[in-house]
C-alpha cells in the first residue's frame, strides 16, 4: 500500500521536536493567541515576504475574512475558478457575494487570465486566484486586468505555502493572501489553523478585529465578527514546522520530477507543465489519463492512493445550482476534472514508491486499453 500522504512518517523525523514545544504550552497556560501566535506572525511575515501576516483558525475563515475586510458582500461578484475546494466560493456565498467562474488554462489547471476580462461587471469586485496543486498563477497578467478594472486580488494560498512567481511567494501579489494549515498541506498543523498576508496596516487591524468578536479592545465590539482565532498549540507546531517547509518543497519537487522522468515515454500520460519563472511547490502531482475512472479503480485495487481533486467543477455543484451555470460553460475545467489523477506526492515518499506507482499506472493503462 502506498498512501498519497503520509503523516507518520513526517511525524516519525520531528516528533521530538513537537512533543517538546507542545508540552510547554501545556505548562505555560497560554493557550490561544498568546506567544507563539504572535511569533509565528512574526515569522511568517518574513518566510513569505509581506508586512503583516494574521494567524487564523482556517484557510476558509482567511479567504471568509479577506472578503469582510475588503467589504465585499451582497449585490457584488468575485471572479474566480470552479476548479478548486470548495472553500474558496464558500466563502464567497458566505459574505453574500456571487461567485462568476472563469475557466482555466488546462496547462497549468489554474484561472486563464484571458478568460477573466469578459467575466468582468460593473458589481465585479474582486479576483481570487487560486495557485491549484502548488503552481503560482499568471500574477502579471492577473495584476495588470485587477489594475485596469480597479478590481482587488485576494490569493487562495492554501496549496501553495513556498511557492514563487518571478522569484517573489505567492500570497503578497494581491491585497491579500489567504493560507491553510489544514494537516495535509505542505505545511499542515495538528488541527486547523489559517493565515492571511497583508501589506496594509488598516486591513490588517481590520482582520485582527474580525477574527476575535468585531473589536480591537476587548468588549468593545464595533461589528459583527467571528471566533477565528488559532491556538497555541497549533502555533507552536507550525513553528516547528517552518523551520523544514524548504526541505520539505525541495523533496516534493525533486518527486515530481522523478515522476515526471518515469513518465516521459508514456504518451498516454500528461504530466504537470509549469510556468516559466514559477517555483512550484506539488501540494499535488496530478496527471492527466484517459480513462481514468476506470483506472482510479485499478489502482486503488492494486494499493495505489491516488485520489481525485476534484471530480465535480464548482459550478456544476448543487450548492451553486441557483447560480444558473450550466455543463458545457466551462469546457477547460469540464473536461480536465474527468481526466485529472492525483498520484503519491509527501516529502518522505521513497524512490522504491514512485517507481512502483509509475510502473503501476503504466500497466493500468495498457490493461485499459486492452480491455477496449
Ligand atoms: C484547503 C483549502 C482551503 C480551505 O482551507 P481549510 O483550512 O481547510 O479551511 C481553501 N482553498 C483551497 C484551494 C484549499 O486547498
Amino acid at each position: 500500500m502506498i498512501p498519497i500522504l503520509d503523516s507518520k512518517r513526517q511525524y516519525a523525523t520531528i516528533g521530538n521536536e513537537i512533543e517538546k514545544v507542545v508540552c510547554e504550552v501545556l505548562r505555560s497556560g497560554s493557550y490561544i493567541l498568546g506567544p507563539n501566535c504572535k511569533a509565528l506572525e512574526v515569522e511568517l511575515a518574513k518566510y513569505i515576504g509581506c508586512n503583516y501576516t494574521v494567524a487564523l483558525n482556517s484557510g476558509t475563515d482567511a479567504l471568509h475574512l479577506a472578503l469582510r475586510a475588503l467589504d465585499i458582500g451582497k449585490g457584488d461578484e468575485v471572479i474566480t475558478t470552479a476548479f478548486t475546494f470548495v472553500a474558496t466560493t464558500e466563502a464567497i456565498g458566505i459574505v453574500g457575494a456571487t461567485p462568476v467562474f472563469a475557466d482555466i488554462d488546462p496547462d497549468t489547471f489554474n484561472i486563464d487570465p484571458k478568460k477573466i476580462e469578459e467575466r468582468i461587471t460593473p458589481k465585479t469586485k474582486a479576483i481570487i486566484p487560486v495557485h491549484l496543486y502548488g503552481q503560482p498563477c499568471d500574477m502579471d497578467a492577473i495584476m495588470d486586468i485587477a489594475k485596469r478594472y480597479n478590481l482587488y486580488v485576494i490569493e487562495d494560498c492554501c496549496q501553495a505555502i513556498g511557492a514563487e512567481y518571478k522569484g517573489q511567494k505567492v500570497g503578497t501579489f494581491g491585497d491579500i493572501g489567504c493560507y491553510s494549515f489544514y494537516p495535509t498541506k505542505n505545511l499542515g498543523g495538528m488541527g486547523d489553523g489559517g493565515l492571511i498576508t497583508v501589506n496594509s496596516e488598516n486591513l490588517r487591524n481590520r482582520i485582527i478585529a474580525l477574527r476575535n468578536h468585531g473589536g480591537a479592545i476587548r468588549y468593545h465590539h464595533d461589528e459583527i465578527g467571528v471566533n477565528s482565532r488559532l491556538d497555541e498549540i497549533q502555533a507552536a507546531i507550525l513553528r516547528v514546522k517552518l523551520n523544514y517547509i524548504d526541505d520539505w518543497n525541495k523533496q516534493r519537487r525533486a518527486h515530481a520530477k522523478t515522476y515526471n522522468e518515469l513518465f516521459a515515454n508514456c504518451p498516454d500520460i500528461q504530466t504537470p507543465k509549469e510556468l516559466p519563472d514559477t517555483y512550484c511547490v506539488y501540494h499535488q502531482y496530478t496527471v492527466k489519463i484517459p480513462n481514468r475512472d476506470n483506472i482510479h479503480k485499478m489502482l486503488q485495487e492494486a494499493g495505489i492512493g491516488a485520489m481525485l481533486y476534484y471530480p465535480i467543477p464548482l459550478h456544476l455543484q448543487k450548492v451553486h445550482e441557483h447560480l444558473g451555470w450550466s455543463k458545457g460553460s466551462l469546457p477547460n475545467t469540464e473536461k480536465d476534472t474527468e481526466c485529472v489523477i492525483s498520484l503519491p506526492m509527501f516529502p518522505e515518499l521513497t524512490l522504491e514508491e514512485q517507481k512502483t506507482v509509475a510502473s503501476t499506472l503504466i500497466n493500468c493503462i495498457e490493461k485499459s486499453k486492452a480491455a477496449v
